[in-house]
């Protein structure tokens, strides 16, 4: 079977649909999502309703699914993501808020591990970039991978294979690669909707279950229509403008 994992979509409906038509025509059956499908973007509710027409395998909640679902405060945001954030609730209707509200912090299927942020404490939403996040991450871990998001950066971390207390940790940006028996990884498929690698191209990944591959993809999608939508409406200008760089 071949799963499209996307996730961090964060509201940016052509981007989604590019990278669905990318998925369709080669051949993904169903997807997992990594959560952040609101925040920043200027269609939230569109985003959740187009992918609850999809075939969600695993679904799992991102930090701004929990915060635009909830009515709380918002200390430690800064103005201009307060502010996405709160116009997003405005924006999503009770249906749109339950059903991110229910959404699990981790799941897992066979050997394949769903979380949006960091398996070390999921709901402090750690940024999983560096070694020391890694190796905790790695510990909480039960299946051979897990994919994750959160920091927008397409990576893979590997664990190798030798079973003493320092197994090496390797970072790779790979285009592809196959899963080989005694290792473990921690995949991030880069952002759908707000990538910040220096590519403002779509980010996603076709796994391939059978085939035991990975397969990172980078999709155009039209990004001057998205940012036309959010100056529209008033958003900080930062948040439009980093789309264009991918930054
Ligand atoms: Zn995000």
């Amino acid at each position: 079977m071949k799963i499209g994992i996307i996730g961090d979509i964060h509201g940016n409906l052509s981007a989604l649909e590019a990278v669905i038509e990318d998925a369709e025509t080669h051949g993904v059956d169903s997807y997992d999502c990594l959560g952040d499908i609101v925040g920043y973007g200027p269609e939230p509710s569109q985003c959740i309703d187009q992918l609850q027409h999809l075939e969600i395998r695993g679904f799992v909640q991102g930090n701004f699914d929990h915060v635009s679902s909830e009515s709380f405060e918002l200390p430690g945001f800064g103005p201009g993501a307060a502010q996405t954030i709160e116009w997003t609730r405005r924006q999503l209707t009770e249906s749109n808020k339950s059903f991110l509200r229910e959404l699990p912090l981790v799941q897992n299927f066979g050997d394949i591990t769903l979380v949006h942020a960091s398996l070390d404490k999921p709901t402090i939403w750690e940024y999983v970039l560096d070694e020391p996040k890694a190796r905790n991450a790695f510990k909480h871990l039960t299946t051979q991978m897990c994919f994750y998001g959160h920091t927008h950066v397409p990576l893979t971390i590997t664990q190798s294979r030798e079973k003493n207390s320092r197994r090496k940790i390797i970072f790779e940006k790979y285009k592809e690669f196959i899963l080989e028996d005694g290792e473990r990884y921690l995949v991030n498929p880069g952002s759908v909707g707000q990538p910040r690698d220096g590519d403002p191209r779509a980010s996603y990944i076709i796994y391939d279950d059978c085939d035991q591959v990975v397969q990172f993809r980078r999709i155009d999608y039209d990004i001057e229509k998205t940012q036309k939508k959010m100056r529209a409406l008033g958003f900080f200008d930062f948040h439009a403008k980093r789309l264009e760089k991918g930054a």
